[in-house]
C-alpha cells in the first residue's frame, strides 16, 4: 500500500534516516522498532510530510514526496502521536463526527450531532467507546483517548496507519485490547507501528523492521528479526 525507497533525512549533514526502504502492506501489523536515536520517529515525519527527505513515497502510485501535511492526509495516511490529540471539551461523538467531516464546516457537524453517520456509530463500538457517546473527550482514560484518536483516523478514511507508540502509558489488558484493535483494523489496511514494549511486538507483530543508526538493520517476521545475530549484538542486547 506504502512504498518508501532509499528515504534519507538530513539534519544539517547528520543523516538521521540513511537510505531506508519500507513497505507496508494491506493486512498486516508491521512494528517499527530500534533503538533510541534510531530515526524511527524521523522517518515517520517524513513519511508524513513533516521532514524533508530524498527518495520515493509513493501511495496507489502517486509520488508523495514534496507534497503538504494535509495532501498526505487526504491521500488516506494517518498518524498518531505518544500522547493523543483529541479534542477534550468535546464529547468522543463529535471528536469522530468532525474527523469524519474534516473540511465541513465546524458549526454544521456541531447542529448534527443528534444523526450520527453510521460510520462514527460503527467506529465507536470497534474501538470499545460505544457506551461513551456523550463523554467529554478531556475525561477519558489514558488508554482510551489512545482508541479515540485511532478511531479518528479511522472515520477520516485512513488505509496507512502509523502509530507511534500507541501502548505508552497502558496496564495490561488495555494492551491487549489494543493489539487485538490493530489487528482488526489492519484486516484491510496497512498499519505501522513504533515500539519499544518488546512483548507487545513479540505478541502482536505479523512483520518487524528494526532500524539502527537511520539505516535497516533487518526486516522479517518476529522470529526471524530475534534470531538474527546484528539485532541481538545492536538492540536486544542478548
Ligand atoms: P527515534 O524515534 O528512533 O528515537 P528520532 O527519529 O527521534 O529517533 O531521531 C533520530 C536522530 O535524529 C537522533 O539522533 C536525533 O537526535 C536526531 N534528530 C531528530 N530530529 C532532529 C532535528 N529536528 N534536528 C536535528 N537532529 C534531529
Amino acid at each position: 500500500m506504502l512504498i518508501c525507497k532509499n528515504i534519507e533525512v538530513d539534519f544539517d549533514g547528520f543523516k538521521a534516516v540513511n537510505g531506508v526502504d519500507l513497505t507496508l502492506d494491506r493486512g498486516e501489523v508491521h512494528f517499527l522498532i530500534g533503538p533510541n536515536g534510531a530515526g524511527k520517529t524521523t522517518l515517520v515525519d517524513a513519511v508524513t510530510g513533516l521532514a524533508k527527505y530524498s527518495g520515493s513515497v509513493v501511495k496507489d502510485g502517486e509520488e508523495l514526496r514534496g507534497k503538504k501535511v494535509h495532501h498526505i492526509a487526504r491521500k488516506g495516511i494517518g498518524r498518531t502521536f505518544q500522547t493523543a490529540t483529541v479534542f477534550e471539551d468535546l464529547t468522543v461523538a463529535q471528536n469522530l463526527d468532525i474527523a469524519a467531516g474534516a473540511g465541513r464546516s465546524p458549526w454544521a457537524l456541531l447542529r448534527r450531532r443528534k444523526h450520527l453517520p453510521a460510520n462514527v456509530v460503527e467506529t465507536m463500538d470497534r474501538i470499545g467507546l460505544g457506551k461513551e457517546a456523550d463523554t467529554p473527550a478531556g475525561i477519558l482514560a489514558h488508554g482510551q483517548k489512545q482508541w479515540l484518536e485511532i478511531g479518528m483516523l479511522l472515520v477520516g478514511d485512513a488505509d496507512v496507519l502509523l502509530l507511534d507508540e500507541p501502548i505508552a502509558g497502558m496496564g495490561h489488558e488495555e494492551r491487549d485490547t489494543t493489539g487485538r484493535l490493530l489487528h482488526d483494523i489492519a484486516a484491510d489496511r496497512a498499519v505501522a507501528v513504533v515500539e519499544h514494549d518488546m512483548d507487545f511486538m513479540r505478541a502482536f507483530a505479523d512483520r518487524v523492521t528494526v532500524l539502527h543508526a537511520g539505516a535497516v538493520l533487518a526486516s522479517g517476521s518476529v522470529d526471524e528479526v530475534s534470531g538474527d545475530p546484528r539485532v541481538q549484538a545492536v538492540y536486544l542486547g542478548t
